[in-house]
């Protein structure tokens, strides 16, 4: 009887910590572009850094990526994937550039909570790099608004 009851307390305590490592791999090792904080530093600028790897929000109307009008692919600064179209880009009077729909597979969604309500956050799907958010306030058929910062992403102009 005292084994049984050691044993069960094994089994359950092995399954309590196998879930608290699934949830973790599940959220730190689902982005395939995997690096150390000491080497995102050193790659990024000093702005990017602190938007893409510590969430934090550039000044509105600071990006030159506001007003671009021009046919091409918005991309993660970090590890250059695809996140958005030009063709999805509006004016959204906020400042920072705004989208009303990503690229398939461009992005993740998280959520965050630093101004005391939830926020979707948005990231990059390859490297997890901090982008913005998205809003449900869009003025097209989408209902969305991603609200990006300029400095976490570069602009590639189409071949013409
Ligand atoms: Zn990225």
């Amino acid at each position: 009887m005292k084994n049984t009851l050691y044993l069960l307390l094994i089994a359950c305590f092995s399954l309590v910590s196998c879930q608290g490592n699934a949830q973790k791999k599940t959220k730190k090792e689902q982005f395939k572009v995997q690096k150390t904080d000491a080497e995102w530093e050193k790659e990024l600028t000093a702005e990017e850094y602190y938007i893409l790897r510590k969430a934090g929000t550039e000044r509105p109307y600071s990006s030159k990526l506001n007003k671009i009008k021009e046919p091409g692919t918005f991309v993660c600064a970090a590890c250059e994937h695809p996140l958005y179209k030009t063709k999805y880009k509006f004016d959204s009077g906020t400042g920072w550039p705004s989208f009303d729909r990503p690229i398939e597979d461009g992005i993740f969604y998280s959520t965050d909570n630093k101004l005391g309500y939830t926020r979707d956050e948005v990231l990059c799907a390859n490297c997890g790099g901090h982008l913005g958010h998205v809003f449900n306030d869009g003025p097209t058929e989408t209902g969305k608004r991603y609200c990006m910062n300029g400095d976490a992403m570069h602009f590639i102009a189409a071949k013409q």
